[in-house]
């Protein structure tokens, strides 16, 4: 029989994963979207978009399909979607594994400003009017409107409407390489970079370009989310579920 998996997306990895899966016919996978860009790129893997109502409702989820496991491949900044995964896991008494790349270290060259929240990334901004580079998506944006003064280069997947005065939108989708994340800082001279530490490689260039061309970087720090059983690779992750399918066959479930 093969192995139900519930995987919780919205990244490059878990999609990666969920194709892998697809293609395995010990699995039998479906890929969670929060629905949260309108400009989703539909997969042709089985899937479906939208929240699940909460911790409980994602319980009723696993029980109602009978998943065997729930694997986390959310971003790390989406942290109530992996606690959700932590409690609802519990509850439906489902093993729960949680992909957590690493993040991003500093290295020499690297100037950087780690703050602990969007609000204080802004009040870092300081106050002489400055040309910044907002690579943060879309969500957090309002946490801006209190520094208006400063010159902002927006990047978000979605086409948004932008309310702070002096504001640009730059719509594109990762990856992006280190020869346009160069040209991107210098032709919009930007002075001051706000990014997650999201840790992948996807978005790395642009914290690259930064070194390079020796502009600060406001480095948002990761929410805290509730322990559960991690790695830190796909490999890592199949293997898990490698075992998970091998258990399961040799109890006859
Ligand atoms: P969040 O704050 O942790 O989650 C908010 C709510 O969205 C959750 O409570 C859940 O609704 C729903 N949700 C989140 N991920 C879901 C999924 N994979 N499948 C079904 N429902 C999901 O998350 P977020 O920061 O808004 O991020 C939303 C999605 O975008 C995540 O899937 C994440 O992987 C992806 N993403 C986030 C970021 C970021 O910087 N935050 C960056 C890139 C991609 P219910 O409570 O109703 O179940």
């Amino acid at each position: 029989m093969a192995l139900k998996i519930l995987v919780l997306g919205g990244t490059g990895e878990g999609r990666l994963l969920a194709e892998q899966l697809a293609r395995d016919p010990r699995y039998d996978s479906l890929l969670s979207f929060a629905g949260r860009t309108s400009s989703l790129v539909r997969p042709t893997l089985p899937h479906r978009v939208g929240g699940f109502g909460g911790a409980e409702g994602l319980a009723d989820f696993l029980r109602a399909g009978a998943y065997q496991a729930l694997v986390d491949v959310t971003h790390p900044f989406a942290a109530r979607i992996s606690s959700n995964a932590v409690a609802a896991a519990r509850a439906a008494d489902v093993p729960l594994i949680r992909l957590s790349r690493p993040a991003w270290e500093r290295r020499p060259g690297d100037d950087w400003i780690e703050v602990s929240s969007m609000a204080e990334a802004a009040r870092a901004l300081g106050d002489p009017a400055r040309r910044v580079f907002l690579s943060i998506g879309k969500q957090e944006l309002a946490a801006f409107a209190p520094a208006p003064h400063h010159h902002y280069l927006v990047r978000a997947i979605d086409q948004i409407p932008l309310t702070l005065p002096h504001a640009k939108l730059l719509s594109a989708r990762g990856p992006f390489a280190l020869h346009d994340e160069l040209q991107l800082l210098q032709s919009e001279r930007i002075e001051l970079l706000v990014s997650k530490n999201a840790g992948t490689a996807a978005t790395y260039p642009k914290i690259q370009a930064a070194r390079m061309l020796r502009i600060p970087v406001i480095m948002v720090q990761r929410p805290l989310v509730p322990a559960a059983h991690e790695v830190q690779t796909l490999d890592e992750l199949t293997q898990f579920l490698e075992a998970l399918h091998t258990r399961s066959k040799r109890l006859g479930e």
